[in-house]
């Protein structure tokens, strides 16, 4: 099924996908191995700066084949794409979908670009997401401009953007304070477009609001500091402890503490009814 039919079937029926972030070989492995254990559907996420780390062409063919490899279904999305052109040039590379994200633009330029993007994209079906509203990025402050229903109606009409990246309490990065999505904003703005709606910065918000967030209209769940932190932190860890430079002993340590967080998400998004947490 195209990401795009998924999205919508999700919607329709209560579900999410997990979206994670790659950043090398590990852990993409971790990803596709938590996928692999527990049986998930996966979307794979590349940033615009981890593209530029691995180069375009190895991120593409790296991913494509470890999907392969590992025999578990998954897409592949570029997650924030601010750059038109490597937009653009993700989507002739083959990827299942794409974020074009102005949402630091003015909304008349937000509706601008996205529209370029969703009419280059329809010759190859593919799903594209846009962002309505304000998340705050990594290293900023955590302020807030939540996504209003109406303008998501009309920005979603006026674009033909099939997923949106809403802002309704969530922040990039890790948290100074519980977060506490907006559940009755989250159903109100599903209730209002076609969209299939869209959490980022899900790192740090409990299992509990993750689920209700599902239940409330989220079908695509973004995860990708706490991956970054467990890698990094089980790494830095390891590297403490032994002299050894085999590094494909070394790491992967870290890829499977990466692979236990990702199982424990994985659960917890594809959970039913009966066994929320
Ligand atoms: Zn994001």
């Amino acid at each position: 099924m195209k990401l795009k039919e998924k999205l919508h079937y999700n919607k329709k029926n209560g579900k999410a996908l997990l979206a994670t972030n790659f950043y090398n070989f590990e852990t993409l492995s971790a990803v596709l191995a938590a996928a692999q254990n527990t049986g998930s559907e996966l979307i794979l996420q590349l940033s615009e700066s981890s593209i530029k780390y691995m180069g375009l062409k190895v991120a593409t063919a790296l991913a494509k084949s470890a999907i392969d490899q590992y025999g578990v279904k998954a897409w592949l999305h570029l997650d924030h794409g601010q750059d038109v052109v490597l937009v653009k040039k993700c989507i002739d590379a083959g990827f299942d979908s794409v974020m074009i994200d102005a949402s630091e633009k003015p909304f008349e330029e937000n509706v601008r670009i996205t529209r370029g993007i969703v009419e280059y994209a329809e010759n190859y079906k593919i799903n594209v997401e846009a962002e309505l509203g304000y998340i705050s990025k990594l290293g900023q402050d955590q302020k807030m401009v939540y996504t209003r229903p109406e303008e998501a109606r009309y920005f979603v009409e006026a674009t033909g953007v099939n997923a949106l990246a809403i802002a309704v309490g969530s922040a990039h990065g890790f948290y100074k304070e519980t977060p506490n999505l907006q559940l009755d904003l989250i159903k109100e703005i599903n209730s209002v477009t076609t969209a299939a709606l869209v959490l980022h910065g899900s790192s740090g918000i409990p299992n509990e609001q993750l689920q209700a967030a599902i239940e409330n209209g989220i079908t695509k769940i973004n995860l990708a500091t706490e991956i970054k932190n467990i890698f990094m932190k089980s790494l830095q860890n390891e590297l403490r402890n032994t002299g050894n430079i085999d590094l494909r002993e070394v790491f992967p340590v870290a890829t499977y503490k990466a692979t236990e967080l990702v199982e424990d998400k994985l659960r917890t998004i594809n959970f039913e009814k009966n066994e929320k947490v």
